[in-house]
């Protein structure tokens, strides 16, 4: 059976990489002229992602940048929390991810086109460059483009972000967040550590709002002449796009909206998506039969995400940080670190809400009554 990708992203490779490796004949169709450029990602994934998807084709050190399990919370300065998690947090270079995840593509027979910006059309993929290719299944791996193209830009935020040098001690060994309502009301800033020798961050922001105006306010004019490198994104924070499979075309990773709705992290859902589609084209079932499984995984999580994305827009930076202030106090959020899971964490903190003393249930009903 010959299989088509059009996308040599981390999910189009690694899904690639599997069906290879099941025996398929797989193509990638990439519309740049290298892999891992340009680079849109910050790199921050779970320890579950490293152990469960990364370092089955890679050693995770030939993708390292940091590692670190404090995690730090800045909400526009009135507040700071700043926490150990039991999981260990790891930053990889993405650009290197996806060359090495393509290396072994290459090196296990297959076939990735560059300089091949790629549609499809019934069962065919056919190149800008007048090129024809028949495969008995596609699969669409674009990124967010293909999640634009199918849902618009209704919370697909553009994002921005810098390398840059700086001494601030708060940046040192943690990943920051900071809500900040007034440089962005619908999303947040963060900063992480992408160097451990040298003190350099990879700073960043997404928003419908001018993300380059939100970021070059919040480093300030002393770090903007600090800054390396800059990249821009999009970020998918829409919820799955549904159907995932249109007869034998089949939508994987951010163009089928396969990312953390609270946080746009997408590595772990689609790499969890390249498993399961494998799975389902191996084992020769229905292709529809790939979206109720990722669903069923991952999709009470997601629809929690979107409840909590909801929450968070309506809420005033100083009702969240009262909100915070409170779980804190009755050790939820100690327990969450502890307990929760990285790319389950709206469960996670349900479950412990549920659980939780009397005197913070009252949360619960104020975050439901926001939402209606
Ligand atoms: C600012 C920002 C920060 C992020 N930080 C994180 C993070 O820390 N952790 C995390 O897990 N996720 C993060 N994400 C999300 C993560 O980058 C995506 O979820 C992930 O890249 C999705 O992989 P993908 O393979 O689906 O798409 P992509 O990585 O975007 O790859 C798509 C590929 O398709 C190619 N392509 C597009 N159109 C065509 C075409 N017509 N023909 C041929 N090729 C085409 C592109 O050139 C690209 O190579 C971040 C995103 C942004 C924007």
């Amino acid at each position: 059976m010959k299989i088509g990708i059009i996308g040599a992203g981390a999910v189009g490779l690694y899904t690639g990489l599997n069906l290879l490796s099941q025996g398929y004949e797989v193509y990638i169709f990439e519309e740049h002229e290298s892999i891992g450029l340009p680079m849109h990602c910050t790199g921050i994934v779970s320890e579950d992602t490293v152990e469960e998807h990364i370092s089955r084709y890679i050693d995770v050190e030939d993708v390292f940048l940091y590692k670190t399990n404090r995690l730090t919370l800045n909400i526009a300065d009135k507040y700071i929390l700043s926490k150990e998690s039991r999981h260990k947090v790891y930053i990889i270079d993405r650009a290197e991810l996806d060359r090495k995840l393509a290396e072994i593509f290459i090196d296990s027979g297959g076939v990735i086109n560059l300089n091949s910006k790629s549609r499809w059309l019934d069962n065919a993929i056919m190149s800008e460059k007048g090129e024809k290719y028949l495969f008995d299944i596609i699969i669409v791996a674009k990124g967010a483009i293909g999640a634009i193209e199918r849902r618009g830009m209704v919370d697909i935020l553009p994002g921005y972000q810098v390398d840059l040098y700086s001494e601030k001690e708060e940046w040192r060994d943690t990943i920051n967040f900071y809500i900040n309502k007034k440089l962005n009301s619908d999303f947040f800033l963060w900063t992480v550590p992408i160097d451990g020798g040298k003190p350099i961050y990879r700073v960043g922001t997404a928003t419908h709002n001018n993300p380059r105006r939100a970021l070059e306010h919040f480093i300030g004019d002393s770090l903007s002449r600090n800054i390396m490198n800059k990249y821009h994104g999009h970020i998918v924070l829409t919820g799955p796009i549904t159907p995932f499979t249109e007869g034998n075309v089949v939508y994987i990773g951010d163009s089928a909206g396969q990312t953390k709705v609270t946080t746009g992290g997408g590595l772990r859902y689609g790499f969890s998506a390249g498993d399961i589609l494998s799975q389902v084209i191996s084992e020769n079932e229905d292709l529809e039969k790939y979206e109720e499984i990722w669903l069923d995984k991952w999709g009470r999580e997601i629809k929690l995400q979107e409840i909590a994305r909801k929450i968070y827009l309506k809420l005033s930076e100083n009702e969240i940080i009262n909100i915070l202030s409170d779980l804190d106090n009755v050790g939820i959020i100690d327990k969450f670190l502890m307990k929760g899971e990285v790319d389950m964490h709206a469960r996670s903190l349900l479950r412990l809400l549920i659980g939780a003393p009397k005197s913070v249930r009252h949360l619960t009903k104020i975050i439901f009554k926001l939402i209606g």
